[in-house]
């Protein structure tokens, strides 16, 4: 059968993340075209609504495994294993992040498929599916076929958009997964969602103010946040300023970092470096400043302002608060 499975990764709050629900998205938008199902795996403590509910986004079926630890890659790759191979299912598919890339390079090996990382779109062509992965920094593409199934194929995080197909409820099945050996040498000791610095999630929100080494010191930062805040967004950052020590690694976009695609990405004193741009050149609006007027920013940005960012930015926040009446 040409089914194609997805990992569903849950918050403890029950929660299923944005990437795992693109995932299921993309999976039955795949599955419709090369005449198969997509089917979602769930780990722990997941309820009958929250499993069901899956089907909003195309799940025909959910596996459920209730003894298996969510977080932790190895018994995931036990579960999946085994879903795959008893319903002799085609292709495992992940939107991406740490655990996904962890767990699909573990299935990969588990299941001796061939395996695509880094895929930012994938195609259906005469009933098998295709995999289109940038390659020398983004510069080309190239589509990448399986020779034999089951097919591991990884997405960028965020790659997938998140659909509701409105396919209504999917049938809940229960599984019982003997876990490897192995699989129990790890134990999870706390668990908790990797945010900035208010612990939000910064690939979930739909305004973001990237910031760039061009705000001269942690300490400006401030000025980043006051306009996010005012906007209603959060603040990303490059990796200079992370590896500057300025702010925490979870609001890293690009190569090295997070992939995201906000409503609008407002850079500022960001050169616009290719690792960077590839985190960020899907967001739907992006306005730069930059004092440069040369920088690489200003060639894929929807509107740009040459200027310095201490005297802009403030005035903009200060404009905004107050057509908001703040
Ligand atoms: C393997 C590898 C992986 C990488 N991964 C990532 C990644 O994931 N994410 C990432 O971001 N980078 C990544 N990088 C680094 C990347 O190449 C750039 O070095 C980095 O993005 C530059 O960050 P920046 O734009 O903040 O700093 P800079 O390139 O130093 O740019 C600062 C900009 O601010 C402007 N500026 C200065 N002062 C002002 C002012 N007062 N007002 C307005 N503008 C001002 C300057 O004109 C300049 O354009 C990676 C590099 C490598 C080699």
């Amino acid at each position: 059968m040409s089914g194609i499975l997805v990992y569903a990764l849950h918050s403890d709050e029950g929660e299923f993340n944005n990437n795992s629900l693109g995932a299921i998205s993309e999976a039955a938008r795949l599955a419709g075209e090369i005449g198969g199902e997509a089917a979602a795996l769930v780990v722990g403590d997941v309820d009958d609504a929250a499993a069901a509910g899956l089907g909003k986004y195309g799940a025909a079926k959910v596996y459920r495994a209730k003894s298996v630890p969510e977080g932790l890659a190895q018994p995931i790759v036990d579960a999946m294993a085994k879903v795959i191979t008893e319903n002799d299912l085609s292709y495992a598919l992940f939107g991406g992040g740490l655990l996904g890339f962890e767990i699909g390079a573990g299935l990969t090996a588990r299941l001796g498929a061939g395996v695509t990382m880094e895929v930012t779109a994938v195609k259906a062509d005469g009933g098998k599916l295709v995999a289109e992965r940038p390659v020398l920094q983004d510069s080309a593409v190239v589509d990448v076929g399986y020779v034999s199934e089951p097919g591991v194929i990884i997405g960028r995080l965020n790659a997938f958009d998140v659909k509701e197909s409105g396919s209504g409820d999917a049938e809940v099945v229960d599984i019982d997964v003997e876990l490897s050996e192995f699989s129990t040498k790890a134990t999870m000791v706390t668990r908790g969602e990797s945010g900035d610095e208010g612990g939000v999630d910064i690939a979930d929100a739909d305004i973001l103010v990237g910031s760039g080494r061009g705000f001269g010191g942690e300490e400006n930062l401030s000025v980043a946040r006051d306009l996010a805040t005012a906007l209603g967004g959060e603040v990303a950052a490059t990796r200079a300023i992370v590896d500057a020590g300025w702010i925490p690694y979870a609001t890293q976009i690009g190569q090295t970092g997070k992939t995201v695609a906000p409503k609008l990405y407002f850079a500022a004193g960001i050169s616009g470096a290719i690792q960077h741009k590839v985190g960020m050149q899907n967001s739907e609006y992006i306005v730069a400043v930059n004092k440069d007027q040369n920088a690489p920013i200003f060639e894929y940005c929807d509107f740009g302002v040459v200027g310095d960012l201490h005297k802009i930015l403030p005035k903009l926040t200060e404009a905004i608060k107050a057509k908001k009446g703040a």
